[in-house]
């Protein structure tokens, strides 16, 4: 859901509003102006950041398996040579 940051023009107020689909247009809640200028979503910023913080943790993760696997096959080949000699 959107959320989104609005300054009132007319007292100079900031906030958020959520907007949904079936609400009007926002109204300052102070003064109930709507003469509003529409500021980025610190929301949305703060959402995707996490969202790629998320994304190197489970590639790190994943990394952290293949290096695993790796070291397991090493052992298996050590112990097929082994066996053959
Ligand atoms: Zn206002």
């Amino acid at each position: 859901m959107p959320i989104f940051e609005y300054r009132c023009r007319e007292c100079g107020r900031q906030f958020e509003c959520l907007i949904l689909r079936s609400s009007g247009p926002p109204r300052c809640p102070a003064c109930d102006s709507r003469d509003l200028e529409k500021l980025i979503s610190l929301h949305a910023v703060s959402s995707e950041h996490t969202r790629k913080r998320a994304r190197q943790s489970a590639r790190a993760h994943a990394s952290g398996i293949r290096r695993e696997k790796q070291h397991e096959d090493n052992k298996q080949l050590q112990a097929h040579l082994a066996d053959e000699h």
